[in-house]
């Protein structure tokens, strides 16, 4: 389904997971900020931890 990454648009709705940082960190999210709903037209947030860029995943 691919990687989205965060400021991109959100292609469809669903639970998105944290992937990783999208510059190297050392934030450790915990399993509820790794697990985000989002919907279709919104946009990719950053990291729920730290409030950086990150890389989201779809998983069905
Ligand atoms: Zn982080």
């Amino acid at each position: 389904m691919g990687k989205f990454h965060t400021g991109q648009s959100v292609p469809s709705t669903g639970t998105y997971h944290f992937v990783g940082h999208m510059e190297n960190s050392a934030c450790q999210p915990t399993e509820n900020e790794k697990r985000i709903p989002l919907t279709a037209g919104e946009t990719f947030p950053p990291c729920r931890h730290c409030k950086t860029g990150a890389f989201w995943e779809i998983r069905l």
